[in-house]
């Protein structure tokens, strides 16, 4: 039988949003010293739009911003919704399109190998930025957009700037996890330096950068390691093993399947504060037994 005062609690708790998948989960949320959010459409809305574009080496910026679109065309990353979004008319077509976790995507468009991705592509394909683009790229960066390269047959014809907001409830929800004791740590697959801006407008204590989808547990673990008791908070597909590494992991905005499964507490609303509400009530409920 379930003992009177968790049924009481779990019920205020579906009341209230947070769906309670592991009541253990719950129970540990009281003694969670430290929060570490996925950042985009976590502490982001998700939803990027396309803040620029600027092509090199005799490509016109339309041809750029069509042959970028096309390849993203089969990429359900927030960052292809705005490529493809920023694009009107037709696309030239593609063949054997592939994602590269955490770094970008490559399909052929006519007879060339077309790369669209971020500084972990760049890296990997042993390519630089071109001069002129440097200044462009600065810019976008200091406004904190992300930064994409487009590589055709090994060569950067041009650059992409996709930008994201802060979620509205983000600020408040670590102010009043640092007024519960709570430390907040954040990781992303994305720049250092976006990173750093959001961090640094929210408040967060901890950054992890450019970590790849496959990673993000580790940095659970490595927090772990250190004696932490820790709650990941994330929305992603690429979340369930960070979400099953914590000691609570908490799927924010009833997110997607694998998270849901992965998850101890599934929160139906994505608002960040809605983390707070699990910490009381696990405080609250918990306290009430002793
Ligand atoms: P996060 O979920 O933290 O945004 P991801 O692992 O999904 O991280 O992506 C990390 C980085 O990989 C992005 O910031 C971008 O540079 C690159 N990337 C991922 N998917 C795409 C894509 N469809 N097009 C271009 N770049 C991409
Ligand atoms: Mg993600």
């Amino acid at each position: 039988a379930i003992p009177l005062v968790i049924a009481i609690s779990t019920e205020r708790a579906a009341r209230s949003g947070v769906l309670v998948k592991n009541r253990l989960a719950l129970e540990r949320m009281r003694t969670v010293d430290t929060v570490l959010f996925d950042k985009t459409g976590t502490l982001t809305q998700g939803r990027l739009t396309l803040l620029g574009h600027a092509a090199v080496r005799g490509v016109s910026d339309d041809e750029l911003l069509a042959l970028a679109a096309a390849v993203e065309s089969d990429s359900e990353h927030p960052i292809a919704r705005a490529v493809t979004a920023a694009h009107d008319g037709p696309l030239p077509a593609v063949r054997d399109f592939a994602t590269l976790p955490g770094r970008g995507v490559e399909a052929k468009v006519g007879g060339r190998t077309v790369h669209v991705g971020g500084p972990a592509l760049l890296s990997e394909l042993g390519l630089s930025e071109p001069a002129e683009l440097a200044e462009t790229t600065r810019g976008w960066q200091q406004q904190a957009a992300s930064v994409l390269h487009v590589v055709s047959d090994g060569r950067v014809i041009g650059a992409l700037a996709v930008a994201d907001e802060i979620r509205p409830g983000a600020r408040a929800a670590i102010d009043a996890l640092h007024a519960r004791g709570v430390q907040v740590a954040m990781v992303t697959g994305d720049a250092q330096h976006v990173a750093d801006a959001v961090a640094a407008e929210l408040g967060i204590d901890e950054v992890f950068a450019q970590v790849l989808p496959a990673d993000k547990h580790a940095k659970v673990a490595e927090l772990q390691a250190r004696g932490r008791k820790v709650a990941f908070t994330g929305d992603g597909l690429n979340d369930g093993p960070a979400l099953a590494q914590a000691d609570v992991g908490i799927a924010i905005g009833a997110g997607t399947d694998v998270a849901m499964e992965s998850a101890g507490v599934v929160l139906a609303s994505d608002d960040p504060r809605s983390v707070v509400s699990v910490i009381e009530l696990s405080r609250a409920s918990y306290r009430k037994m002793q």
